[in-house]
């Protein structure tokens, strides 16, 4: 059965007010690639901007297995308890073809999603990890609009998606296991520089030690990273997801870490820069994608290619044309 379209009004006043049928269809409106839907979803964002920016963002990275998804659970119900409303977007770019249908069949985050309190998303699947971190962006901003105490937004850590991600979040928190080796864990040098706190998860049972000999080790780490402009020093911890110790913990450091920062005026100017750079990135992904979708620069493309590949046109050359004809259009 089709529902019923709803207009820009309808879909800006059900986020607003905090309408879970509208937010979800909100964000599948956001996700659709059809042309008239982006125009109306660009309406519905415009619209809602100025109720935006009122949820703490934070993202949740670390390897398959790390113990993402249940750490979200507890430290979403912890949160929860606490009377925070929140919202868990997931980005998961390697389950979208191969491992999509065993996750979708795992039952990721149950108690959590019964939470009056918490609202869960799944990714949106595209063509590109560009325009899958574009849609998260604005599915972010519709969560804000509606209201959300805090947004999480979790990724695997494979390396592109938690640079994405780091530029759209506030906090930046790595989960990691004791005693796994950086490299087996799949942890780039850059990941850990980016975090504003690494947690080492399943401390409990037989890993309580192993899990604090690892937090120490982190920790005397990150010492020797010089740091950054804002004077943040990242922060590391341990918890158990599964005893549900440490939440309150992480909790404290995230609060002293947005004191730290609003106080500084740091948390405005790095929202600006973020947008700024998305900006960019997101003018740079759709000038592409209206050069090699176009029907006339692809012709002079293949035209250019096989001149270039003769040795009868140089590169230089061959790229001033292309570009003056898109340009000339
Ligand atoms: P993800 O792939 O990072 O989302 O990891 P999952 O949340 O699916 O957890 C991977 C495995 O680790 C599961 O078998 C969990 O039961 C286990 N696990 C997660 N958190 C804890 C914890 O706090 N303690 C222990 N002992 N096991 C945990």
């Amino acid at each position: 059965k089709k529902r019923r379209a709803l207009t820009a009004p309808e879909y800006v006043e059900g986020v607003l007010r905090g309408d879970r049928v509208i937010l979800s269809r909100a964000i599948t409106l956001v996700e659709s690639t059809r042309k008239q839907d982006r125009l109306l979803a660009e309406e519905v964002l415009e619209k809602l901007m100025p109720h935006t920016g009122g949820s703490l963002r934070v993202g949740v990275t670390g390897v398959p297995g790390v113990g993402k998804s249940t750490f979200l659970e507890s430290f979403g119900m912890f949160l929860a308890k606490k009377e925070k409303s929140l919202a868990v977007l997931t980005i998961d770019p390697s389950s979208q073809k191969t491992k999509g249908s065993i996750l979708g069949d795992k039952t990721r985050m149950e108690i959590l999603a019964n939470e009056p309190l918490a609202y869960i998303r799944p990714s949106p699947s595209g063509k590109s990890l560009g325009g899958v971190h574009e849609k998260t962006r604005e599915t972010m901003l519709l969560c804000e609009a509606a209201g959300f105490d805090v947004v999480l937004i979790e990724t695997v850590g494979v390396g592109q998606s938690e640079v994405a991600v780091e530029g759209m979040v506030d906090f930046f928190l790595l989960l990691m296991l004791a005693g796994a080796g950086d490299e087996l864990q799949g942890i780039k040098r850059g990941i850990m520089e980016i975090a504003d706190a690494l947690v080492i998860t399943k401390a409990d049972g037989d890993n309580v030690t192993k899990s604090e000999m690892a937090r120490r080790q982190y920790q005397n780490a990150l010492h020797l990273f010089p740091p950054n402009e804002t004077e943040w020093y990242p922060k590391v911890l341990k918890c158990s997801s599964l005893e549900e110790t440490g939440m309150k913990e992480i909790w404290d450091v995230i609060m002293e870490f947005e004191e730290h920062m609003r106080s500084r005026g740091f948390l405005q100017s790095k929202r600006s820069d973020q947008s700024l750079r998305w900006l960019r990135e997101s003018l740079n992904n759709h000038l592409l994608e209206r050069f090699y979708e176009d029907e006339q620069m692809r012709y002079l493309l293949s035209d250019v290619e096989k001149a270039v590949s003769k040795n009868q046109v140089p590169v230089s050359a061959g790229v001033r044309r292309l570009i003056d004809a898109f340009a000339g259009q």
